[in-house]
């Protein structure tokens, strides 16, 4: 039975079709109607926060079971595919997967509470540097003040709404922590504090897993101008949330830097003044990373401990990793999970 009383109180605006709904009501129009639309528009800013479910912070109070969710989701596949309605079961298929997620994180954390405060791999323990030195890079990024439109949008979005697609938030980790070099701990802790859901299970082995410091997922560093482009490419989402820049052209709108000083003044921007600049040249700030990172997976002894990683906490679709020794060839590369994150 879904437990039908009071309603959370969800931050507004972005987050309109979770404000105020009863959570019941809101598992119930996504498995009838906006999760139609749900593997198609997960990944928008525009369309995600109305096609994805919006239940996270219900499982995260406890609000909603994972059990009846979970049996109300495979309900309406059923149904859907019995109506011939393919690609909504298909769907919500995707929707289920996300539910196992859920339970595979959860009981990762479960297994070592430690993964809250140490990496999954130690050989990346201390690769960044941490201190009060680095608070004003942690502010600028958590303010949305980093200079790159699409990661300021997603922060003040996040800011005003409590709430962003699961795109976004990888976007924004992975930023802060190979872009901006910044320990995962505390960008994760930011977050925690900002998620309406946050859910210690899902969050730390999703923030070390964006910051590659597992030793069994690829370093997943995603290029914020081509993110923009790519989920956002008429600025929609981004003049609403950075209106500094709402005159300028789509052309510039993504990267305003590319622009000529007196061309951006006309359209009443001052990189610095009206708009901070960026932080760091995203280009080669993301080779570096990718170099420190790959750097690490060196030796028998991170390949044997990533293999006993991927054996406690990976996948066992896949089957079970073997237990002797890699051979030669296979040392050149850590055991990976099989999860499609
Ligand atoms: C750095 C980072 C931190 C995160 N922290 C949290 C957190 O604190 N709390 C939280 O609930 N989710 C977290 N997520 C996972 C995911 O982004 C959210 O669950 C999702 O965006 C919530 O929106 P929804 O309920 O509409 O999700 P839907 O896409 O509708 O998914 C339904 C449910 O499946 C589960 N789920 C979805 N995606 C994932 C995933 N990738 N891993 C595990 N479970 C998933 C959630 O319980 C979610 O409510 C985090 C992801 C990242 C990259």
């Amino acid at each position: 039975m879904m437990r039908r009383s009071g309603s959370f109180p969800m931050r507004a605006r972005n987050g309109s079709v979770a404000a105020g709904r009863k959570p019941g009501a809101l598992l119930k129009s996504f498995l009838a109607e906006r999760g139609r639309s749900y593997r198609k528009g997960m990944s928008s800013p525009l369309d995600g926060a109305r096609s994805c479910s919006r239940i996270s912070a219900h499982l995260a109070l406890g609000c909603l079971s994972m059990r009846e969710t979970y049996q109300a989701a495979l309900r309406a596949q059923l149904r859907w595919r019995a109506a011939d309605a393919v690609a909504f079961a298909q769907s919500l298929g995707s929707f289920s997967s996300r539910l196992h997620w859920r339970c595979h994180f959860m009981q990762k954390l479960e297994d070592e509470p430690e993964l809250q405060g140490r990496e999954l791999h130690s050989a990346y323990a201390g690769l960044r540097p941490v201190g009060p030195q680095h608070e004003e890079l942690v502010a600028a990024w958590a303010e949305g003040r980093t200079g790159f439109p699409f990661v300021d949008a997603c922060m003040r979005s996040l800011r005003a709404t409590g709430w962003l697609n699961f795109r976004m938030r990888s976007m924004v980790m992975a930023f802060s922590s190979y872009h901006l070099w910044q320990d995962w701990r505390r960008p994760a802790q930011e977050l925690a504090r900002l998620f309406t859901d946050f859910e210690p299970g899902i969050h730390y082995p999703q923030a070390q897993m964006q910051s590659g410091v597992t030793g069994v997922n690829l370093a997943r560093i995603y290029n914020p101008v081509k993110q923009s482009r790519d989920q956002d490419p008429a600025g929609v989402f981004l003049r609403r949330w950075v209106p500094e820049l709402a005159g300028l052209p789509d052309d510039f709108i993504h990267e305003p830097w590319r622009a000529p000083r007196d061309y951006l003044l006309r359209h009443g921007v001052e990189l610095g003044i009206t708009y901070p600049a960026r932080l760091v040249d995203h280009e080669s700030a993301a080779r570096q990373a990718r170099e420190a990172i790959y750097g690490v997976r060196r030796g028998d002894a991170y390949f044997d401990a990533a293999r006993e990683i991927q054996h406690k906490h990976g996948s066992r679709k896949a089957g079970l990793p073997p237990t002797a020794k890699p051979r030669a060839r296979r040392k050149a590369r850590p055991a990976q999970s099989t999860f499609e994150f």
